[in-house]
């Protein structure tokens, strides 16, 4: 075997170097999301950029990918994870939960602020800025949290997707529930910045757990945290955001109920109030307790079936506008606990998009309202620039899909740091093939390509 001796390439993984030898690629035979629907068409990437989008395009020096049979989404974005760095490594880092994100076909993500210590301050986000840059294999943007005497940090705060309020207390200590403290952030911020916020009611949890602290059944977490802490908190953020004229946007909506303060339509640009659901909050509900116990638990907790199906017409509607995974890792061991001290959340990122897709295939959604509310909306909402979109000019952050393999979700194959998923032992049909980060194929077939970093997401 020749020892390594080829001057000409660069000997280390420095994204630099690999910049500067950037392929180009065309995509060709696969369907593609452009202007609302899937078309037989091809897409040239030239760089970190898309070049064209035509049924025939220039082939003339690029790399070219025969996608027959494949569908070509713009990258997902998912605007609501928690990589747990700096402080919680142990459960994720930048490093895995980017990775574990393009293996699942997301390009682009949002990370939330309560990790430790909690991102309040611009030296805090810029540390996880300088973070990202050295780690993530996908694009990367942060919020800033709020706490309660913290105002002129969220007002004057760079390079941020938007500010996240906790009403109600979750994992970290991040927690803003005095009505006079929130009145002061949704008063003293810029109005168009997006403040996201953790809808629970916490003062109705406290006294639900009061109530409920003797039982010892999964389902109680449920009914701790039930409908009403949802309305109300929900109805507060709505409140707030009418009085100031604030933009604002509702996280993880977990009960139908709450979808009343919402619009319908796709006009995402005219709305104040915008609303994001997770994956689970549409495919488990209560009696999924039994089968996964801690499993499941998150928070806000899921709920009934009726509100899946509440919450499935919601989001057909516009209603809702996006679908994000709260992608929020915690070990196994950690999860064995009982109902009441097993932490909240649960691992998702790398198979939202073929649990959705599995649903197309179901005929509970189509192909085009995915790619809508995973790629397109979340890019409107957070107004990130250059996103969501199969356009010339775009970033060249793109998802080939292969809608018909199926294949089983097993924990050991998670890219995740804590190696389990809710829906291990389940078959999906509907799975990445290969997913490019800004012009770089980052993921091929099961195989994540280390050398390859994505950057920071600008906003409009
Ligand atoms: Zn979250």
């Amino acid at each position: 075997m020749p020892a390594l001796r080829n001057t000409a390439s660069p000997q280390h993984g420095c994204a630099t170097c690999y910049n500067t030898a950037m392929p180009s690629y065309v995509i060709a035979g696969a369907q593609v999301y452009h202007r609302g629907r899937f078309q037989l068409l091809e897409v040239r990437t030239d760089g970190p950029f898309i070049s064209s989008v035509a049924p025939s395009v220039d082939r003339t020096g690029a790399i070219v990918i025969d996608a027959v049979g494949l569908h070509l989404f713009p990258g997902v974005i998912d605007t609501h994870v928690h990589f747990r760095e700096p402080g919680r490594t142990h459960k994720e880092d930048l490093e895995s939960g980017s990775r574990a994100a393009v293996a699942g076909g997301v390009t682009s993500y949002l990370e939330m602020p309560n990790t430790e210590p909690s991102a309040t301050t611009q030296a805090l986000i810029d540390q996880k800025l300088a973070l990202a840059a050295q780690k993530s294999h996908a694009n990367y943007g942060f919020f800033i949290g709020a706490t309660p005497d913290n105002v002129k940090d969220l007002a004057s705060a760079k390079r941020v997707c938007g500010i996240k309020i906790f009403m109600g207390s979750s994992t970290g200590n991040l927690l803003v529930d005095d009505p006079v403290a929130l009145d002061r952030i949704f008063a003293g911020t810029p109005k168009d910045r997006v403040i996201a916020v953790h809808a629970e009611c916490e003062a109705l949890v406290r006294e639900n757990t009061a109530r409920l602290k003797g039982r010892t059944d999964f389902e109680v977490h449920s009914e701790v945290r039930n409908a009403e802490v949802a309305y109300r908190a929900t109805k507060q953020a709505y409140e707030l955001s009418q009085k100031h004229d604030h933009r604002l946007h509702v996280l993880h909506c977990s009960t139908a109920r709450e979808t009343e303060f919402f619009k319908p339509g796709h006009g995402i640009e005219h709305k104040r109030v915008t609303a994001e659901i997770c994956p689970h909050y549409l495919l488990l509900n209560v009696r999924d307790y039994a089968r996964l116990g801690t499993h499941v638990k998150m928070n806000p907790p899921i709920k009934t079936e009726a509100d899946n199906r509440g919450l499935w017409q919601a989001l057909h509607e516009g209603v809702i506008d996006c679908i994000a995974t709260d992608h929020a890792p915690h070990t196994l061991e950690e999860k064995r606990q009982d109902i009441w001290k097993a932490p909240s959340g649960i691992p998702l990122i790398e198979n939202s998009l073929a649990l959705m897709l599995d649903c197309a295939a179901r005929g509970l959604c189509s192909y085009e309202e995915i790619a809508h509310w995973m790629c397109e909306a979340p890019a409107r909402v957070y107004r990130l620039k250059r996103k969501g979109f199969i356009e010339p000019n775009m970033d060249a952050d793109l998802t080939l899909v292969e809608t018909m393999e199926k294949r089983e979700v097993r924990n050991e194959k998670q890219y995740t740091k804590v190696k389990w998923s809710p829906w291990h032992g389940q078959i999906l049909q509907g799975w990445t093939k290969m997913t490019f980060v800004r012009g770089q194929k980052v993921f091929e077939h099961g195989k994540v390509n280390e050398a390859f970093k994505g950057h920071e997401i600008e906003y409009a």
